[in-house]
């Protein structure tokens, strides 16, 4: 028993000392055995073991536990002082990075539509309801203004919940033709391993007079920016609902991970969702004003497509600031 205190006192590190306690105090240790012998014994003599072995517990546990927390801090130490950055340092090797994986997504987004002449739009991150609801043919009742969903401040303020809000602000202040996208932070009340509750999204509106924006204008625009983003996929158009267009249609590609085999990340369907679209509802242009014009919308959320191009599977790595993580684009 007392070899044991001494090895105990001696161990080196915690992997040693973990080693002794086991030695000790775990299932078949030297103490615990002990303990259990006290069942065979009576009277005084199972008193004095009891008494005996207790003050040796005690004992090698507060050795024990001194020995953990010096180790730990040690080990805390070495740790901060190996990870350190010394910015002050001269860096002679050169990294050739592609940046922050949302910023080196949204900037190819945006390339690709300047090219074809969209104007760059931006507005404020702090909306009132109409232009993040109401204008966008969102009703009091419906599930996207709930509480839960959306930041408010006072006075039906809120931090807006999607990039939308600058598409009516843009139609407020221009007359058709309008070729725009808006790319910006966007704030919902969620966070898991795929939401954050600030996410990035970047969305596009074309509007002109007459007929003339259709939807198969729409799909052949994104059919080649999803080729420009992914390489060579397939791209199917899936109807669907929101508020602002009608008709709707999610896109999808076919999986970039099991080339639409099936895998965990598709959930076995081969197919994975990039982004929505549709023909701009006509109520939404009542809201802002215009008559006899066509137009079409669409939108994208930046992490998504930033972490299927970079093969990232938690959201959140994204806003951890951490350098490592940077380091390997
Ligand atoms: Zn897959």
């Amino acid at each position: 028993m007392n070899t044991l205190l001494q090895k105990l006192q001696d161990a080196q590190n915690s992997q040693e000392l973990e080693a002794f306690r086991i030695e000790g105090l775990g299932k078949k240790g030297i103490i615990t055995q002990k303990f259990s012998e006290l069942k065979s014994l009576e009277g005084e003599e199972k008193k004095n073991l009891a008494k005996e072995l207790n003050e040796i517990k005690q004992k090698f546990e507060a050795i024990y536990w001194a020995k953990k927390s010096q180790f730990q801090i040690n080990e805390l130490k070495t740790a901060l002082l190996e990870e350190k950055i010394d910015v002050s340092l001269f860096q002679s090797i050169s990294h050739r990075s592609i940046g922050h994986p949302i910023s080196y997504t949204k900037d190819r987004i945006i390339d690709y539509f300047m090219h074809l002449d969209y104007e760059l739009c931006v507005g404020p991150l702090v909306e009132d309801d109409f232009h993040n609801f109401s204008a966008l043919n969102l009703p009091d009742f419906h599930p996207a203004r709930d509480m839960q969903d959306t930041f408010y401040f006072k006075d039906s303020m809120l931090l807006r919940t999607h990039t939308s809000p600058v598409q009516i602000r843009t139609m407020e202040t221009q007359t058709p033709p309008i070729k725009m996208i808006c790319p910006g932070a966007t704030f919902r009340r969620d966070y898991d391993l795929t939401h954050t509750p600030m996410f990035h999204q970047v969305e596009g509106l074309v509007v002109d007079k007459g007929d003339k924006a259709s939807f198969a204008n729409l799909k052949y625009t994104l059919e080649d920016f999803l080729k420009y983003i992914f390489g060579n996929v397939k791209i199917r158009f899936r109807s669907s609902f929101f508020p602002f267009t009608e008709p709707s249609a999610e896109v999808d590609i076919s999986c970039v991970f099991c080339q639409g085999n099936g895998c965990r990340i598709c959930s076995h369907t081969g197919w994975l969702e990039v982004l929505g679209c549709g023909v701009v509802d006509e109520y939404v242009f009542e809201a802002v004003g215009y008559k006899n014009v066509s137009g079409y919308a669409f939108g994208m959320g930046i992490e998504r497509l930033a972490m299927l191009t970079c093969g990232v599977n938690d959201l959140r790595s994204f806003f951890e600031t951490d350098l490592r993580v940077l380091e390997q684009f």
